[in-house]
């Protein structure tokens, strides 16, 4: 069984009806319920009981997926170090959406992870770029999604190891949206798409991909 520990900061959901329509118990409970396999069983924290993301917890987890947005720096420092050290030893991480902006996601790149973005709704292709690579099996040649935030480059991220998907949106932009690291011993894929007032998580394919992520990141080495 692969454990997988999905992190929500879970303040959108409540603070807006539009939110709260898409993900009325939240984007956390939205992805476990179609992330949960037979393979993969998710538990969730949310920034409410942040403090629960203890050594314990990162030692009992295969893969940590993260998604935040407007409360980043509400995630104490101590644990955002605990998050990077865990993925160094070993854990894989999948990093959501605005998760670029994330304490745990800027300590294990070490750039400011700043990009370019417009929330229109635009139309989004997420183009593959290497259909061999265990990410995007089962999947097309790409994913449409019919509404996403616009997310641009310069994204100023370290040059990704393996680039699985770009990017593209109706105004032209295109951007890195699916990028694979190693940090240490462990495996980070950060993700695109997912934002808030759109029904991402639910789309078959993307559950696909991070059903293939989750696959991809798990070691059975920890450090
Ligand atoms: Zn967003």
């Amino acid at each position: 069984m692969i454990k997988v520990t999905i992190y929500n900061e879970y303040l959108h959901e409540r603070a807006s009806e539009r939110v709260a329509k898409v993900y009325p118990h939240g984007i956390h409970e939205a992805l476990k319920e179609n992330l949960t396999d037979e393979d993969i069983s998710v538990k969730t924290v949310t920034l409410d009981n942040v403090e629960d993301i203890t050594d314990e917890l990162l030692a009992d987890t295969d893969v940590f997926m993260w998604w935040g947005h407007k409360a980043h720096e509400k995630v104490p420092d101590e644990i955002a170090v605990r998050v990077q050290q865990a993925c160094l030893a070993g854990m894989g991480m999948i990093f959501l959406h605005s998760g670029h902006h994330s304490k745990p996601f800027k300590l294990l790149m070490g750039t400011p992870c700043n990009l370019s973005w417009r929330e229109d709704g635009d139309r989004e292709y997420l183009w593959v770029c290497d259909p061999s690579h265990p990410i995007v099996q089962g999947i097309g040649n790409y994913i449409k999604l019919e509404h996403e935030e616009t997310y641009g480059e310069p994204f100023m991220i370290p040059e990704p190891d393996k680039l699985i998907f770009i990017g593209n949106y109706e105004g032209g932009e295109a951007f890195r949206s699916g990028c694979c690291y190693r940090r240490g011993y462990g495996k980070i894929f950060y993700f695109q798409p997912g934002h808030e007032t759109f029904p991402t998580f639910y789309h078959p394919d993307v559950i696909r991909v991070l059903k293939n992520a989750i696959r991809w990141a798990v070691s059975d080495y920890r450090g």
